[in-house]
């Protein structure tokens, strides 16, 4: 088959032909329809520090996909070829203590799809059935191809009750558009993005946001009279991974705020700990979705009126990878899909 290959340990990607996954007792075998690019999938294609501590070539990348079930394993009941799915793309032990709770989102050993086993930016991906979603009637395959960023932006937007609360969303990536119409659908007053990119902040306004701003122009907390908020924010969602935004975030937070932390800042980020003390804030690190329930949750936000639809600006197919890359990267783009022709 055709899959899009970290080959070697050096900057780029190659579309080359590899063979089909095996497909264990317990696996699904599943189609790729189409996938999303991810941050991860540019740090590998970059080849960063990161990809480069973490990334062991040869690997197929990519872990954002819809496809179709085309063969489950002897020990798989429930799964039927034919049938649309997407991946949670965290594959866990399933024996440690979190594991064996219930808790899986929590386990400390996940192998990440794309990044510690194959991927998904193939003709065919093999998962265990315990990570394939079966999508509802009335999802769209579009979107159903990336639940898995979508969940990471349901995971966070709900991490605090937002119903009647004010949220400030620092940056409006991908993840943080997503989580801005998240924040609107679930019943917050306002949902002020903070983005630099001019681009991105029409998209956050399109995604339901309040106002959208420059942090390098505008004071978090200069819209606060506009918009007849005594306090500060009620909820942050941290989605920049900017050291910059979190200091910002935490200043313009009311008392007994909530931040939600997804963004990865790349070093350590110095905070003023006496004021998330005197404010008495709770920050929480958010890393994945919850299994299933984020899947659950986003399922039945968009059959009741959530459209994230606006958040896919560009579709590629597979085989101009390297322009889908180019536009994932240069920023005037919000969630990239590619599609591998049937
Ligand atoms: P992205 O890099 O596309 O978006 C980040 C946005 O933040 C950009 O638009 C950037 O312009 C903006 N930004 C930069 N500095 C800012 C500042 N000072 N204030 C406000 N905005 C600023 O990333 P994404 O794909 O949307 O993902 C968001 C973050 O979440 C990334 O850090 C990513 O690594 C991380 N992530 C974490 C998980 C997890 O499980 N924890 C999963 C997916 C992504
Ligand atoms: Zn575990």
């Amino acid at each position: 088959m055709l899959a899009l290959v970290k080959a070697a340990a050096a900057p780029g990607l190659e579309l080359c032909e590899v063979p089909r996954p095996a497909v264990g007792i317990n696996d699904v075998l599943i189609q790729v329809l189409s996938a999303g690019i991810c941050g991860t999938d540019l740090h590998i294609h970059a080849w960063d520090g990161w990809a480069q501590r973490n990334v062991h070539p040869p690997l197929v990348v990519g872990h954002e996909f819809v496809g179709v079930v085309e063969e489950v394993g002897s020990n798989v009941t429930g799964f039927a070829p034919g049938e649309v799915v997407s991946g949670e793309g965290h594959v866990v032990c399933g024996r440690c203590r979190h594991c064996l709770a219930g808790r899986r989102e929590l386990c400390a050993h996940t192998v990440g799809l794309g990044v510690g086993r194959d991927g998904a930016f193939a003709e065919y991906v093999v998962l265990p059935m315990t990570n394939v979603w079966r999508h509802w009637v009335g999802i769209p395959l579009d979107v159903a191809a990336i639940f898995d960023p979508l969940g990471n932006a349901v995971h966070t937007a709900l991490a605090f009750p937002v119903l009647g609360e004010d949220v400030l969303v620092c940056g409006a990536g991908p993840v943080g558009l997503m989580a801005t119409a998240v924040a609107r659908h679930a019943g917050a007053r306002h949902v002020v993005v903070s983005e630099p990119n001019p681009f991105r902040r029409e998209l956050a306004v399109k995604m339901g946001a309040t106002v959208a701003i420059d942090p390098a122009v505008t004071g978090l907390d200069e819209v606060f009279g506009s918009l007849a908020m005594v306090e500060g924010y009620d909820v942050a969602l941290e989605m920049s991974g900017n050291p910059d935004a979190l200091r910002a975030a935490i200043g313009a937070m009311a008392h007994g705020g909530g931040i939600a932390v997804l963004g990865l800042p790349a070093a350590d980020v110095p905070i003023d700990m006496a004021e998330v003390v005197r404010k008495m804030l709770t920050i929480r690190g958010i890393y994945g979705r919850e299994m299933y329930e984020t899947w659950y949750k986003m399922s039945v936000m968009l059959l009741s009126g959530l459209d994230i639809s606006p958040v896919i600006t560009h579709r590629f197919d597979f085989h101009d990878h390297e322009e889908a890359f180019d536009a994932a990267r240069r920023g005037e783009s919000g969630k990239v899909v590619m599609s591998w022709p049937t």
